[in-house]
């Protein structure tokens, strides 16, 4: 293992990623700052135009983070209060706060180990009559099996949601017909722009996806106030826009982002290469039938107890790595109210300790990750 990385090594490098495009980020947002349309602005319109071509066929409709745009999908269902809505046990905790913030109940269902996405028997089993939606999270960047999922919600007459904000541009292919774009096969898809997504902003942002028109324009009511003209007010809404600023920045970032997919998926194989087969040690499991973003590359440690000291092992050699997602929601105090218990939720559960991100990030060199890599082999030995 050499003594220290060939350049410093961060879990996420935007300055690097903004360098070349500086100019252009750079000009777009002084035009903003001088048209000073900063609600509602024209690259709001315009860039919810490029990102539904970049998505294929659906409506895009901007909104303020990505966990606004999971509570107006769940407004958009009208569910009657109470009703359960069934998400990962293993994601981040806006998916079930979006629906406890409603009134609606979360009803995790574990996920499996391999991919970290949901399991479609669990979400078989946890389906009742009061099942109003069921959630599911692309978590990493790679999609959930949304083939069972959306025959799951159709055999049942509930909703599919798609909390898509780690796996923009990922697309699955079923087993007949045409290929999927994630965010675009529930009745809602919802992403996020949050600076270290894939698709970042300089700030908050979020969009909703959907391909029924009628839904796309009671969405953008919802995010507006409930307004069907300016101070006409048909719904109950929140104050959820996508700033103009944000708008015009993420147009400069959105025609580069194939390209930094790529870089990822780039990363990703060589560590694959330098990592799969350790005694110990499991990369991160690939679905055939989905693309993956690599949001995060995110391996598992097998044996009990050895993830904090391979991460504290990463750190003092320069190598900088993140635990997403150490506590499972129902584990948390906000969320002791539905009433689970440890064990409930066992493959999240055993997740929460032995699984660890490693740094991918579109101008990660190969020299580095050749040197990540190394640490993480030296600090299993
Ligand atoms: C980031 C994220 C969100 C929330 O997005 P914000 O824009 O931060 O509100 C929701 N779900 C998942 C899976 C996320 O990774």
């Amino acid at each position: 293992m050499p003594a220290a990385p060939p350049a410093p090594i961060h879990l996420l490098d935007l300055p690097a990623q903004h360098a070349p495009i500086r100019a252009a980020l750079e000009t777009a947002a002084a035009t903003c700052l001088h048209q000073a349309a900063f609600i509602q602005g024209p690259a709001v319109e315009a860039f919810s135009r490029e990102l539904s071509q970049y998505l294929g066929d659906c409506h895009v409709v901007p909104c303020a983070n990505g966990t606004d745009a999971l509570q107006l999908a769940l407004m958009s269902l009208r569910l009657p209060a109470g009703a359960e809505v069934i998400v990962p046990a293993f994601t981040y905790v806006a998916t079930l706060e979006a629906a406890a913030v409603l009134g609606l109940r979360p009803v995790p269902a574990d996920v499996l180990a391999g991919t970290f996405n949901l399991d479609p028997q669990a979400v078989a089993a946890a389906l009742t009559p009061q099942t109003g939606a069921i959630v599911a999270v692309h978590l990493f960047g790679q999609c959930a099996d949304l083939q069972a999922l959306r025959q799951l919600a159709d055999q049942h007459g509930v909703a599919l949601i798609e909390d898509n904000a780690q796996a923009i541009g990922a697309t699955f292919q079923p087993e007949t017909g045409p290929t999927w774009v994630a965010g675009t096969v529930g009745e809602v898809g919802t992403t996020s722009f949050f600076p270290s997504k894939n698709l970042g902003g300089f700030g908050d942002g979020g969009a909703l996806f959907t391909r029924d028109e009628n839904r796309a324009a009671y969405l953008r009511q919802l995010a507006n106030h409930g307004q069907t003209r300016k101070y006409h007010h048909q719904h109950i809404g929140l104050n959820s826009r996508l700033d103009t600023l944000q708008a015009a920045l993420l147009r400069v970032k959105l025609p580069h982002l194939p390209a930094w997919t790529v870089a990822r998926q780039r990363v990703a194989a060589h560590y694959d290469e330098l990592l799969g087969g350790l005694p110990g040690l499991r990369i991160p499991a690939r679905d055939p039938r989905s693309t993956h973003v690599f949001h995060q590359y995110t391996i598992t440690l097998t044996e009990p107890g050895r993830r904090d000291a391979l991460q504290a092992f990463l750190a003092a050699h320069g190598v900088p790595s993140a635990v997403y997602y150490p506590l499972p929601n129902h584990l948390q105090p906000a969320y002791a109210y539905l009433g689970y218990q440890a064990g409930q939720f066992p493959v999240a559960e055993q997740l929460g300790r032995t699984v660890l991100s490693l740094p991918i990030h579109p101008t990660l060199t190969p020299e580095q990750v050749a040197y990540a890599a190394a640490v993480v082999r030296a600090g299993l030995a």
